[in-house]
């Protein structure tokens, strides 16, 4: 499809040359202790999930020894684990866990990628990488027709959101609607179909260790995502 194609060519970009030379010295050099004698992908990470999907869940970026290392999105980090356990509980995903590609989790509904598709060091994409990055969403959901919901995790995905749909010519509120936990923003396509932008907090470490993020408040934007996605 027109999509795996996509996929593809996402996998071998080559773009922002800080993190090509950051995702590879992680997969060289860089890599955690327990994870000294795996495999690591090193390259931009596709997103996962069907092409017909309602609800496009927009994340932030692979995490350096996570996604960076298996090369599926949002696998093999504390925030995956949280995400897919969460996503299983919305009978999104097959199976609680997802560990690497090929691992039998298979997506329902929902797919999952990211505002930028490199790992960054310290999780920090620069804001000219965001925009170099930007296109790739952009070309993404312009080839998924079913999109409902927009699920952001965080405020650069909520920021993405609005960068390539308003670059893509779809009405947007003004002004411009703020990044929150369950903030909504109606969103119409050019071509007159109703998209909602959605926020929640992104699972990591930081949201969730602290509280700030409860499994209840995931379940509950989830919930509501789904309900969007109805309608
Ligand atoms: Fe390409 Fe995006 Fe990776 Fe930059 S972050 S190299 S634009 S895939």
């Amino acid at each position: 499809s027109e999509l795996s194609a996509l996929d593809a060519r996402i996998t071998v970009c080559r773009a922002c040359d800080r993190l090509v030379a950051w995702r590879e010295e992680v997969a060289r050099t860089g890599r955690r202790a327990s994870f000294a004698h795996e495999p690591y992908w090193g390259r931009p990470v596709a997103s996962v999930g069907p092409a017909d999907a309602r609800i496009y869940v927009v994340g932030l970026a692979p995490a350096a020894n996570g996604a960076n290392r298996t090369g599926r999105m949002f696998t093999g980090d504390r925030s995956g684990d949280w995400l897919w356990a969460a996503f299983h509980r919305a009978g999104l995903a097959a199976s609680p866990t997802s560990t690497a590609a090929g691992d039998g989790q298979r997506l329902t509904g929902a797919r999952m990628g990211a505002a930028v598709r490199c790992a960054p060091p310290a999780n920090k994409p620069t804001t000219v990488e965001r925009a170099t990055c930007a296109p790739w969403l952009a070309r993404e959901i312009a080839l998924m027709p079913e999109i409902r919901v927009l699920l952001a995790l965080g405020g650069i995905g909520w920021g993405a959101v609005l960068r390539v749909t308003r670059e893509a010519g779809w009405i947007l509120p003004r002004p411009q609607p703020r990044f929150g936990h369950g903030a909504t923003a109606k969103l119409t396509t050019p071509d007159g179909r109703a998209v909602t932008l959605l926020g929640s907090y992104h699972p990591s470490q930081q949201n969730t260790f602290t509280g700030r993020l409860t499994e209840a408040m995931l379940d509950d934007v989830l919930a509501t995502a789904k309900r969007l996605a109805e309608t």
